[in-house]
């Protein structure tokens, strides 16, 4: 346990070391075996870059650019660069191209959704139209911002179905959005035809390309077959790309554009009502670190064009082995097709799919299982980025020897009170203390080996019906998430 303010200051020295010494208990962010969480372009001296520019920026602070314009000018730099790459700028179909700077993903949604439902003061029960393999923040984005949400079944080829999400378009629709890719799959929907339905009934329509917008362009050089996506597509209205994914910076920053910068101005939120500063702000943060945005300032300029043009070459050779040993293990099977940096990929009956992920962590492969959802298996899911060139030819033989051990392993045997319990279940019924019993019923720690054996945990949830997974999740997060005099972390 760390003391967060001890009696006496300690040195700093000592406190970056016991900082470390936490980090050991973290899946590793380097090396090419994490699948999830992390992007990792396996270039050297880029950290120590990155670091060094964030702390130039720290403590400025994005509240107000004319006090400091060094972030103003990152800024703008960043949303050139993206609407660059995206389609847009002078001599382009979209020269008027406008964004912000975000926090993340989730935020660059949030922020697209409410730009769409302020764009409309007279609608009022605002709704969002989105294929089902859209990413959950979408959801998010709709709950707090109380804009319906209507889920169009995709394809059987996982993709946005053009003519159901038509029909879903109603005169309250304010915005209907898609993925290039979908985080799930890695699959892009048909932007093309999407966007020209929205904008045939006068609809925003936003691609969501927060996970492979800083990639599929370079995909596309490199010669690989996928649609139009981005601004030379008549209808897209906004485009969202993260950067601390597929640009390689690190955590913190996304990029919302807007086709022109009327379209974003309903984004924008200012208030003079009150007897502070006139508050007026494009993102949901007020105050906010310039560090993120100089991190990735200087990992956009070091990297360079050809630099991200190379590290997708090395992802999608990774991609093409980490494929290929997949649709030649017997066992295993890809479950969609493996067209931009995902592989994703099912299991046959007699394996169990979650002791297969517990097998592959053993082994020092840390993938990211999928519940069962509306139809479509479990899965297990990769996020494949450049450093998983060094690594992919290893993974077949642990992906062999995995499916062995499973198989002698066996599926994993719930106990049937267990069980039944959780089929009673309602969300309503989960308590506290009902998951502290489920927790430790399935033997799991709320210490550090939280991350250990997950199929017992991931084979009940998978059972049970979304809402059920929601408040179990919530329940033991809010376990987790104690002030540590509880001894937990
Ligand atoms: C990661 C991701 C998001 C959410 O981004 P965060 O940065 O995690 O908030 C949204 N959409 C897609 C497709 C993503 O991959």
């Amino acid at each position: 346990m760390i003391e967060a303010l001890p009696g006496t200051g300690v040195p700093g020295e000592q406190v970056l070391a016991e900082l470390r010494e936490l980090r050991a208990a973290d899946l590793p962010t380097h090396g090419g075996r994490l699948f999830a969480y992390v992007y990792d372009p396996a270039v050297a001296g880029l950290d120590e870059l990155a670091h060094a520019a964030y702390a130039v920026s720290a403590h400025v602070n994005g509240l107000d650019p004319t006090a400091f314009p060094s972030l103003l000018a990152m800024e703008n730099a960043l949303v050139a660069a993206a609407g660059r790459l995206l389609g847009g700028g002078p001599g382009t179909a979209a020269p008027e191209v406008a964004g912000s700077v975000t926090s993340g993903g989730t935020e660059s949604l949030i922020l697209a959704v409410k730009a769409a439902r302020d764009a409309h003061p007279g609608i009022d029960r605002p709704r969002l139209v989105v294929p089902s393999t859209a990413h959950a923040a979408f959801a998010k984005a709709a709950h707090y911002l109380r804009v319906a949400l209507d889920v169009v079944p995709v394809g059987a080829d996982l993709r946005a179905d053009p003519l159901a999400t038509a029909a879903a378009i109603g005169p309250e629709t304010v915005l209907v959005a898609a993925s290039a890719p979908s985080y799930a799959h890695g699959v892009v929907d048909p932007i093309p035809q999407l966007a020209a339905l929205a904008a045939e009934r006068g609809v925003r329509f936003h691609v969501d390309a927060c996970f492979g917008g800083w990639v599929l362009p370079y995909l596309r050089r490199l010669g690989a077959d996928l649609p139009d996506f981005d601004f030379t597509v008549p209808g897209v209205t906004s485009i969202s790309v993260d950067l601390h994914k597929y640009a390689y910076a690190p955590k913190g920053v996304s990029v919302l554009l807007h086709r022109d910068a009327a379209l974003r101005m309903p984004q924008f939120f200012a208030y003079a009502d009150w007897p502070g500063y006139t508050m007026v702000n494009p993102v949901i943060s007020s105050t906010r670190s310039g560090g993120p945005i100089a991190a990735a300032l200087a990992t956009l300029r070091h990297l360079g064009d050809d630099g991200y043009l190379r590290l997708a070459g090395h992802t999608r050779d990774a991609v093409a082995v980490l494929a290929g040993a997949v649709e030649a293990t017997a066992g295993v099977r890809l479950f969609a097709p493996p067209e931009t940096t995902v592989v994703c990929l099912a299991t046959e009956p007699d394996v169990d799919l979650f002791v297969l992920a517990d097998e592959l962590a053993a082994r020092g492969w840390h993938t990211q299982p999928q519940l069962a959802y509306g139809g479509l298996p479990a899965t297990i899911h990769l996020t494949v980025t450049a450093a998983v060139g060094a690594t992919a030819a290893d993974f077949g033989p642990d992906l062999a020897a995995a499916i062995a051990a499973t198989r002698a392993r066996g599926p994993v045997a719930l106990p049937p009170a267990l069980l039944e319990a959780a089929g009673a279940l309602t969300p309503q019924m989960v308590t506290p203390d009902l998951v502290e019993g489920l927790a430790a019923g399935l033997g799991l720690g709320l210490g550090e080996d939280v991350g250990g054996r997950m199929a017992a945990v991931n084979s009940l949830l998978d059972v049970a019906p979304p809402a059920l997974r929601e408040a179990l999740l919530a329940g033991f997060l809010s376990l987790l998430q104690r002030p540590s005099w509880h001894g937990v972390g």
